[in-house]
């Protein structure tokens, strides 16, 4: 319900405005988000690099409803592809589809993606399609397809082992060699399509894992759930896997001390660094996954205090 309620609050502009004026939000936006500028997100990935991260960039954004807006989104990520190759940056890019304008007009989307990938492959980086809510799964897997069927095999997609339909995608863009992120799922799904309790959704994303970590080329595993990636560094010794064919994916901000043991230990670490001004939606997001973090964000909203 609380997932339910925050999800509709995630789309809600006069919300995201309220947000955006208020300065007692700021620290905690400041905690999941790099900044409001390309600047900003070049200089928490550089830091990150420092410390032997690499990085996948995400230039806040989606749902967005004029073609403009999606012109405008595959510019700021033609700009930070640009950059991140200047300053040499080991970073690949996250882009939401309904941000590249998948709602609008998909020709244009998968056009917008072709033009990013083949940006992207000059520098020898990754594209990941993030996945957004059920409604679009299938067009988002379709977009893979079609990236690889054009020779873009640097494009892959996060998948959701909340969904059910994800084993059947999981095998599907693995026979393909597409890059696959494995996640929980940060949407509230209904039940006749996602697993609504988190024992039956980690159980789903152990099982995926292990499928992955079998079949799949290089396997990206996105959590902070200190039990999966236990049983995921088991498994992957167990198979003989070595450290550097597969990785760890986390956000920033999150769980900074798993991420930093994991790199100590010789693991490879992807983090996700999210940078923009359209941060209400991806905050309300981080705030679903962890309730301790609302009432702090709430009293903040509501505060009165604009100043
Ligand atoms: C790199 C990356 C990319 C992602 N991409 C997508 C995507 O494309 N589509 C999608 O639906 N979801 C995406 N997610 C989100 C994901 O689906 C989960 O909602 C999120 O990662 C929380 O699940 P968890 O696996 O960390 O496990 P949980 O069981 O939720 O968390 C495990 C522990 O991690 C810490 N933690 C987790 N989340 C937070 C938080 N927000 N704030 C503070 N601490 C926290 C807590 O200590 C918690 O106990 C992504 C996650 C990552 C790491």
């Amino acid at each position: 319900m609380l997932r339910w309620l925050l999800s509709r609050a995630a789309g809600d502009p006069r919300l995201a405005e309220l947000a955006a004026t208020s300065p007692l939000v700021r620290p905690l936006v400041d905690r999941f988000v790099a900044g409001d500028t390309l600047e900003d997100g070049l200089r928490a990935a550089t830091e990150l690099a420092a410390v032997g991260a690499t990085l996948t960039l995400d230039h806040v954004g989606e749902y967005v409803t004029d073609e403009q807006d999606a012109d405008a989104a595959a510019g700021a990520y033609r700009d930070l592809l640009a950059r991140s190759a200047e300053e040499q940056l080991p970073a690949g890019i996250s882009v939401k589809p309904t941000q590249l304008g998948l709602l609008l007009d998909r020709p244009g989307c998968k056009a917008r993606v072709a033009d990013l990938a083949a940006r992207a492959a000059e520098a020898d980086a990754h594209v990941t399609l993030d996945m957004e809510d059920h409604t679009v799964t299938e067009a988002t897997v379709r977009l893979v397809e079609q990236a690889h069927a054009d020779g873009a095999t640097n494009v892959g997609c996060a998948l959701q082992s909340a969904l059910h339909r994800t084993p059947e995608d999981v095998r599907r863009l693995t026979r393909l060699g597409a890059g696959i992120r494995l996640c929980k799922g940060a949407y509230a799904e209904p039940a006749h399509v996602a697993w609504q309790r988190r024992v039956e959704v980690d159980r789903a994303y152990l099982e995926a894992a292990r499928y992955l970590l079998r079949e799949a080329t290089y396997p990206r595993f996105a959590t902070h759930d200190h039990r999966l990636v236990a049983a995921i560094k088991r498994e992957a010794a167990v198979l003989g896997r070595a450290r550097d064919s597969y990785e760890f994916q986390m956000l920033y901000g999150v769980r900074d001390d798993l991420q930093r043991t994991l790199v100590g230990d010789g693991y490879r670490l992807c983090v996700y660094v999210p940078y923009g001004t359209e941060w209400f939606p991806y905050v309300v997001r981080r705030l679903a996954e962890r309730p301790a973090n609302l009432a702090f964000f709430l009293r903040a909203l509501t505060s009165g205090d604009q100043s």
